[in-house]
Protein backbone atom coordinates (compact mmCIF):
# COMPACT_ATOMS: atom_id res chain seq x y z
CA UNK A 1 0.00 0.00 0.00
CA UNK A 2 1.41 3.14 -1.09
CA UNK A 3 -1.36 5.72 -0.15
CA UNK A 4 -2.01 6.22 3.37
CA UNK A 5 -5.76 5.37 4.35
CA UNK A 6 -8.39 8.40 4.44
CA UNK A 7 -8.88 8.05 8.05
CA UNK A 8 -11.92 10.30 8.14
CA UNK A 9 -13.72 9.37 5.10
CA UNK A 10 -16.14 12.01 3.64
CA UNK A 11 -19.46 11.17 3.07
CA UNK A 12 -21.93 11.80 -0.17
CA UNK A 13 -24.52 11.96 2.26
CA UNK A 14 -23.34 14.58 4.46
CA UNK A 15 -25.27 17.69 4.00
CA UNK A 16 -22.03 19.99 4.72
CA UNK A 17 -20.83 18.90 1.20
CA UNK A 18 -17.35 19.36 2.52
CA UNK A 19 -15.63 19.84 -1.49
CA UNK A 20 -17.90 22.56 -2.18
CA UNK A 21 -17.12 26.03 -2.03
CA UNK A 22 -18.18 28.13 0.85
CA UNK A 23 -21.31 29.03 1.12
CA UNK A 24 -22.41 27.12 -1.63
CA UNK A 25 -25.29 24.72 -1.76
CA UNK A 26 -25.09 20.98 -2.02
CA UNK A 27 -25.11 19.12 -5.34
CA UNK A 28 -28.41 18.74 -6.72
CA UNK A 29 -27.47 14.79 -7.44
CA UNK A 30 -28.61 12.22 -4.82
CA UNK A 31 -27.01 8.55 -3.93
CA UNK A 32 -29.19 6.06 -2.98
CA UNK A 33 -26.09 4.66 -1.45
CA UNK A 34 -24.09 5.15 1.75
CA UNK A 35 -20.15 6.28 0.55
CA UNK A 36 -19.37 5.34 4.37
CA UNK A 37 -21.45 2.05 5.27
CA UNK A 38 -19.56 -1.44 4.73
CA UNK A 39 -20.90 -4.53 2.94
CA UNK A 40 -21.97 -3.68 -1.10
CA UNK A 41 -24.73 -1.54 -2.10
CA UNK A 42 -25.85 -1.56 -5.65
CA UNK A 43 -27.85 1.51 -6.19
CA UNK A 44 -27.90 4.84 -8.37
CA UNK A 45 -27.14 8.73 -8.57
CA UNK A 46 -29.84 10.40 -9.61
CA UNK A 47 -29.71 13.30 -11.37
CA UNK A 48 -32.71 15.39 -11.75
CA UNK A 49 -33.38 15.62 -15.67
CA UNK A 50 -37.06 16.95 -16.19
CA UNK A 51 -37.59 16.66 -19.97
CA UNK A 52 -40.70 16.42 -22.23
CA UNK A 53 -41.15 12.41 -21.89
CA UNK A 54 -40.71 12.39 -18.29
CA UNK A 55 -41.87 15.69 -16.16
CA UNK A 56 -40.18 14.94 -12.84
CA UNK A 57 -37.45 12.49 -13.95
CA UNK A 58 -33.98 11.69 -12.91
CA UNK A 59 -31.14 10.51 -15.17
CA UNK A 60 -30.04 6.99 -13.18
CA UNK A 61 -26.25 6.27 -12.96
CA UNK A 62 -25.24 2.87 -11.42
CA UNK A 63 -23.03 3.11 -8.78
CA UNK A 64 -21.69 0.28 -6.43
CA UNK A 65 -19.78 0.54 -3.00
CA UNK A 66 -17.74 -1.96 -1.33
CA UNK A 67 -16.52 -1.08 1.92
CA UNK A 68 -14.69 -3.40 4.81
CA UNK A 69 -12.74 -1.53 7.80
CA UNK A 70 -10.01 0.71 7.39
CA UNK A 71 -7.98 1.05 4.18
CA UNK A 72 -7.36 3.31 1.06
CA UNK A 73 -10.92 4.11 -0.83
CA UNK A 74 -10.21 3.80 -4.20
CA UNK A 75 -13.03 5.86 -7.06
CA UNK A 76 -13.21 3.64 -10.13
CA UNK A 77 -15.18 5.40 -12.96
CA UNK A 78 -15.83 4.50 -16.63
CA UNK A 79 -17.55 5.97 -19.92
CA UNK A 80 -16.88 9.36 -19.06
CA UNK A 81 -17.28 9.29 -23.14
CA UNK A 82 -20.23 6.81 -23.69
CA UNK A 83 -18.34 5.31 -26.77
CA UNK A 84 -15.21 3.60 -24.79
CA UNK A 85 -15.70 0.16 -23.20
CA UNK A 86 -13.37 -1.86 -21.64
CA UNK A 87 -13.66 0.26 -18.45
CA UNK A 88 -16.97 0.19 -18.12
CA UNK A 89 -17.41 -3.91 -18.87
CA UNK A 90 -14.87 -4.42 -16.43
CA UNK A 91 -15.77 -2.34 -13.64
CA UNK A 92 -19.05 -3.67 -14.15
CA UNK A 93 -17.98 -7.39 -13.78
CA UNK A 94 -16.19 -6.30 -10.66
CA UNK A 95 -19.16 -4.62 -8.91
CA UNK A 96 -20.83 -8.05 -9.40
CA UNK A 97 -18.13 -10.38 -8.34
CA UNK A 98 -16.23 -8.47 -5.87
CA UNK A 99 -16.82 -10.30 -1.97
CA UNK A 100 -16.51 -7.31 0.46
CA UNK A 101 -14.72 -10.04 3.03
CA UNK A 102 -12.29 -9.76 0.60
CA UNK A 103 -10.78 -5.98 0.81
CA UNK A 104 -9.43 -3.89 3.20
CA UNK A 105 -10.64 -0.16 2.68
CA UNK A 106 -13.29 0.98 0.25
CA UNK A 107 -13.97 0.85 -3.67
CA UNK A 108 -16.13 3.32 -5.31
CA UNK A 109 -17.64 1.82 -8.69
CA UNK A 110 -19.09 3.95 -11.07
CA UNK A 111 -18.87 1.95 -14.44
CA UNK A 112 -21.25 4.59 -16.89
CA UNK A 113 -20.73 7.91 -15.44
CA UNK A 114 -21.38 9.42 -18.49
CA UNK A 115 -24.92 7.08 -18.93
CA UNK A 116 -27.06 9.38 -21.29
CA UNK A 117 -23.36 9.11 -23.67
CA UNK A 118 -23.11 5.19 -23.40
CA UNK A 119 -27.12 4.92 -24.20
CA UNK A 120 -26.45 6.95 -27.56
CA UNK A 121 -23.01 5.43 -27.96
CA UNK A 122 -21.10 8.80 -27.96
CA UNK A 123 -18.56 10.52 -27.32
CA UNK A 124 -20.66 13.78 -26.00
CA UNK A 125 -23.61 13.92 -23.92
CA UNK A 126 -26.51 14.36 -26.09
CA UNK A 127 -28.22 16.16 -23.70
CA UNK A 128 -26.21 18.95 -23.84
CA UNK A 129 -23.21 18.26 -25.84
CA UNK A 130 -20.92 18.34 -23.42
CA UNK A 131 -17.52 16.56 -22.81
CA UNK A 132 -17.88 15.37 -19.36
CA UNK A 133 -14.14 14.96 -18.86
CA UNK A 134 -13.57 18.85 -20.06
CA UNK A 135 -16.36 19.75 -17.41
CA UNK A 136 -14.81 19.59 -14.21
CA UNK A 137 -14.55 21.06 -11.57
CA UNK A 138 -18.07 21.37 -13.09
CA UNK A 139 -21.14 23.43 -11.10
CA UNK A 140 -23.99 22.58 -9.26
CA UNK A 141 -26.36 25.31 -11.60
CA UNK A 142 -25.28 24.05 -15.01
CA UNK A 143 -26.06 21.93 -17.11
CA UNK A 144 -26.44 18.03 -16.58
CA UNK A 145 -23.00 17.20 -17.48
CA UNK A 146 -22.07 20.26 -15.32
CA UNK A 147 -24.17 19.06 -12.79
CA UNK A 148 -22.40 15.09 -13.02
CA UNK A 149 -18.73 16.74 -13.13
CA UNK A 150 -19.34 19.28 -9.94
CA UNK A 151 -21.02 15.59 -8.09
CA UNK A 152 -17.88 14.09 -8.72
CA UNK A 153 -15.35 16.06 -7.78
CA UNK A 154 -16.76 17.39 -4.38
CA UNK A 155 -18.27 14.06 -3.73
CA UNK A 156 -16.53 11.24 -4.87
CA UNK A 157 -13.03 12.74 -5.47
CA UNK A 158 -12.92 14.65 -2.16
CA UNK A 159 -14.29 11.35 -0.40
CA UNK A 160 -11.27 8.80 -2.65
CA UNK A 161 -7.47 8.50 -2.01
CA UNK A 162 -6.85 7.32 -5.23
CA UNK A 163 -9.04 7.79 -8.38
CA UNK A 164 -8.84 5.41 -11.27
CA UNK A 165 -10.80 6.80 -15.06
CA UNK A 166 -10.94 4.45 -17.97
CA UNK A 167 -11.13 5.78 -21.23
CA UNK A 168 -10.08 4.05 -24.66
CA UNK A 169 -9.96 5.64 -27.96
CA UNK A 170 -13.67 5.62 -28.63
CA UNK A 171 -15.32 5.35 -32.07
CA UNK A 172 -12.28 7.52 -34.02
CA UNK A 173 -9.32 6.44 -32.30
CA UNK A 174 -7.19 2.92 -31.37
CA UNK A 175 -4.71 2.78 -28.96
CA UNK A 176 -2.34 0.60 -28.16
CA UNK A 177 -3.15 -0.62 -24.79
CA UNK A 178 -2.02 1.59 -22.06
CA UNK A 179 -2.65 2.74 -18.50
CA UNK A 180 -1.72 6.55 -18.50
CA UNK A 181 -0.30 9.40 -15.96
CA UNK A 182 0.75 13.34 -16.04
CA UNK A 183 4.10 14.36 -15.93
CA UNK A 184 3.71 16.34 -12.61
CA UNK A 185 5.96 18.56 -10.86
CA UNK A 186 5.24 17.14 -7.37
CA UNK A 187 8.03 14.61 -7.77
CA UNK A 188 6.37 12.47 -4.52
CA UNK A 189 3.05 12.03 -6.28
CA UNK A 190 4.65 11.50 -9.58
CA UNK A 191 6.60 8.15 -8.31
CA UNK A 192 3.55 7.18 -6.08
CA UNK A 193 1.55 7.28 -9.59
CA UNK A 194 4.45 5.94 -11.59
CA UNK A 195 4.66 3.00 -9.14
CA UNK A 196 0.82 2.51 -9.91
CA UNK A 197 0.96 3.06 -13.86
CA UNK A 198 3.55 -0.32 -13.64
CA UNK A 199 1.50 -2.22 -11.23
CA UNK A 200 -1.31 -1.87 -13.87
CA UNK A 201 0.56 -3.93 -16.33
CA UNK A 202 -0.39 -2.87 -19.79
CA UNK A 203 1.72 -3.39 -22.67
CA UNK A 204 2.51 0.10 -22.54
CA UNK A 205 2.58 3.16 -19.63
CA UNK A 206 1.95 6.38 -21.03
CA UNK A 207 3.59 9.51 -19.32
CA UNK A 208 1.53 11.58 -20.53
CA UNK A 209 1.82 15.92 -21.49
CA UNK A 210 -1.43 16.54 -22.55
CA UNK A 211 -1.95 18.93 -25.38
CA UNK A 212 -5.53 20.88 -23.51
CA UNK A 213 -5.56 19.84 -20.14
CA UNK A 214 -8.51 22.14 -18.84
CA UNK A 215 -11.49 20.60 -17.23
CA UNK A 216 -10.10 17.65 -17.18
CA UNK A 217 -10.91 15.06 -14.14
CA UNK A 218 -7.51 14.15 -14.48
CA UNK A 219 -6.35 17.78 -13.80
CA UNK A 220 -8.61 18.13 -10.92
CA UNK A 221 -7.51 14.61 -9.07
CA UNK A 222 -3.93 15.74 -9.47
CA UNK A 223 -4.50 18.91 -8.52
CA UNK A 224 -5.65 17.93 -4.86
CA UNK A 225 -2.36 15.63 -4.83
CA UNK A 226 -3.91 12.62 -4.93
CA UNK A 227 -2.61 9.56 -7.33
CA UNK A 228 -4.57 9.82 -10.53
CA UNK A 229 -4.58 6.58 -13.35
CA UNK A 230 -6.31 6.96 -16.67
CA UNK A 231 -6.47 4.56 -19.42
CA UNK A 232 -6.20 4.16 -22.99
CA UNK A 233 -7.62 0.67 -23.58
CA UNK A 234 -8.33 -0.09 -27.24
CA UNK A 235 -10.99 1.49 -29.08
CA UNK A 236 -12.80 1.59 -32.11
CA UNK A 237 -15.80 1.83 -30.42
CA UNK A 238 -15.44 -1.88 -29.90
CA UNK A 239 -13.63 -4.41 -27.48
CA UNK A 240 -11.33 -7.31 -27.94
CA UNK A 241 -10.95 -10.53 -25.98
CA UNK A 242 -7.10 -9.02 -25.88
CA UNK A 243 -8.09 -5.53 -24.46
CA UNK A 244 -10.51 -7.26 -22.31
CA UNK A 245 -7.68 -9.33 -20.83
CA UNK A 246 -5.55 -6.13 -20.18
CA UNK A 247 -8.25 -4.10 -18.50
CA UNK A 248 -9.31 -7.29 -15.94
CA UNK A 249 -5.76 -7.73 -15.32
CA UNK A 250 -4.84 -4.08 -14.74
CA UNK A 251 -8.11 -3.42 -12.52
CA UNK A 252 -7.16 -6.84 -10.37
CA UNK A 253 -2.92 -5.24 -9.87
CA UNK A 254 -4.01 -2.19 -9.39
CA UNK A 255 -6.14 -2.88 -6.23
CA UNK A 256 -3.87 -6.01 -5.01
CA UNK A 257 -1.14 -3.24 -5.44
CA UNK A 258 -2.69 -0.24 -2.97
CA UNK A 259 -3.62 -3.15 -0.44
CA UNK A 260 -7.28 -2.78 -1.27
CA UNK A 261 -7.77 -6.45 -2.83
CA UNK A 262 -6.20 -9.41 -0.82
CA UNK A 263 -3.67 -11.00 -3.14
CA UNK A 264 -5.24 -14.33 -3.10
CA UNK A 265 -8.69 -12.69 -4.46
CA UNK A 266 -9.61 -13.22 -8.29
CA UNK A 267 -13.16 -11.30 -8.87
CA UNK A 268 -12.49 -10.86 -12.29
CA UNK A 269 -11.27 -14.77 -13.18
CA UNK A 270 -7.65 -13.45 -13.97
CA UNK A 271 -6.10 -16.45 -12.68
CA UNK A 272 -2.47 -16.92 -11.80
CA UNK A 273 -0.81 -14.30 -14.49
CA UNK A 274 2.14 -12.20 -12.84
CA UNK A 275 2.05 -8.53 -13.32
CA UNK A 276 2.91 -8.40 -16.93
CA UNK A 277 6.30 -6.04 -18.00
CA UNK A 278 4.99 -2.26 -18.83
CA UNK A 279 6.99 -0.29 -21.45
CA UNK A 280 7.19 3.23 -20.32
CA UNK A 281 6.67 5.80 -22.76
CA UNK A 282 5.81 9.61 -23.20
CA UNK A 283 5.05 12.30 -25.78
CA UNK A 284 7.45 15.18 -25.18
CA UNK A 285 6.41 17.55 -27.35
CA UNK A 286 3.47 18.14 -30.20
CA UNK A 287 5.51 16.62 -32.74
CA UNK A 288 3.95 13.70 -31.15
CA UNK A 289 0.63 14.32 -32.38
CA UNK A 290 0.30 14.24 -35.90
CA UNK A 291 -2.70 16.26 -37.23
CA UNK A 292 -4.15 15.83 -40.97
CA UNK A 293 -4.29 18.90 -42.77
CA UNK A 294 -6.47 17.76 -45.65
CA UNK A 295 -9.93 15.66 -45.83
CA UNK A 296 -10.01 12.66 -47.88
CA UNK A 297 -9.81 9.19 -47.72
CA UNK A 298 -7.28 7.66 -44.94
CA UNK A 299 -4.45 5.00 -45.79
CA UNK A 300 -2.78 4.06 -42.50
CA UNK A 301 0.88 3.12 -43.84
CA UNK A 302 2.21 2.06 -40.58
CA UNK A 303 -0.08 0.04 -38.59
CA UNK A 304 -0.86 0.56 -34.84
CA UNK A 305 2.03 -0.65 -32.75
CA UNK A 306 4.67 -0.92 -35.39
CA UNK A 307 8.18 0.50 -34.72
CA UNK A 308 8.99 4.00 -36.79
CA UNK A 309 11.69 6.08 -37.37
CA UNK A 310 11.68 9.59 -37.90
CA UNK A 311 10.79 10.59 -41.40
CA UNK A 312 8.67 7.18 -41.99
CA UNK A 313 5.90 7.55 -43.58
CA UNK A 314 2.67 6.72 -41.32
CA UNK A 315 -0.07 7.17 -43.10
CA UNK A 316 -1.93 9.13 -46.19
CA UNK A 317 -4.79 10.95 -47.63
CA UNK A 318 -5.99 10.71 -50.56
CA UNK A 319 -8.44 12.53 -53.02
CA UNK A 320 -11.74 10.86 -53.35
CA UNK A 321 -13.25 13.64 -55.30
CA UNK A 322 -9.59 14.22 -57.62
CA UNK A 323 -8.02 11.14 -59.13
CA UNK A 324 -5.18 13.20 -60.43
CA UNK A 325 -4.10 14.37 -56.85
CA UNK A 326 -1.28 13.02 -55.38
CA UNK A 327 -1.85 11.50 -51.89
CA UNK A 328 -0.18 13.38 -49.25
CA UNK A 329 1.71 11.32 -47.22
CA UNK A 330 2.33 12.18 -43.09
CA UNK A 331 5.93 11.42 -41.38
CA UNK A 332 7.03 10.31 -38.23
CA UNK A 333 8.32 13.76 -35.94
CA UNK A 334 10.09 10.71 -33.56
CA UNK A 335 11.71 7.78 -33.75
CA UNK A 336 9.26 6.01 -31.56
CA UNK A 337 5.63 3.66 -31.13
CA UNK A 338 2.73 3.91 -33.52
CA UNK A 339 0.22 4.48 -29.88
CA UNK A 340 -2.78 6.10 -31.91
CA UNK A 341 -4.06 5.89 -35.05
CA UNK A 342 -7.23 7.27 -36.60
CA UNK A 343 -10.38 4.95 -37.21
CA UNK A 344 -12.71 5.90 -39.72
CA UNK A 345 -11.72 5.53 -43.56
CA UNK A 346 -12.38 9.18 -43.96
CA UNK A 347 -10.42 11.27 -42.53
CA UNK A 348 -11.01 15.33 -41.76
CA UNK A 349 -8.57 19.11 -41.19
CA UNK A 350 -7.21 18.52 -37.67
CA UNK A 351 -8.37 15.40 -36.90
CA UNK A 352 -5.78 13.61 -34.82
CA UNK A 353 -3.80 10.54 -37.49
CA UNK A 354 -1.72 9.21 -35.02
CA UNK A 355 0.42 9.58 -32.35
CA UNK A 356 3.63 8.64 -32.04
CA UNK A 357 4.90 7.17 -28.33
CA UNK A 358 8.84 7.70 -27.97
CA UNK A 359 10.48 5.28 -24.72
CA UNK A 360 10.40 7.16 -21.48
CA UNK A 361 14.26 7.76 -20.59
CA UNK A 362 14.56 5.67 -17.07
CA UNK A 363 15.07 8.31 -14.19
ZN1 LIG B 1 -12.28 8.89 -23.22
Amino acid sequence: MTTPPNETPVLATNPASPGAPLGEAPSRIAATVDLGKDGKQHGYLRVPHSRNDSAWGFVQIPITVVGKGRGPTILLTGAAHGDEYEGPISLMKLSRAIDPDSITGRLIIVPALNLPAVKSATRLSPIDGVNLNRAYPGGRSGSISAMIADYVYRELVIAADIVVDFHSGGKTLDFVPCAVMHQLDDEGLFQQTLEALKAFGAPVGLVLRELDDEGMLDTAVESLGKPFISTELGGAGRVTAETMAITDRGVTNLLRHFGVLEASADPLGIGPAAVAETRLMHTPDADCFIASEHAGMFEMVADLGATVRKGDPVGRVHFHEDASAPAVTYLAGHDGLVLSRHCPGLIQRGDCLAVIATDFPSR
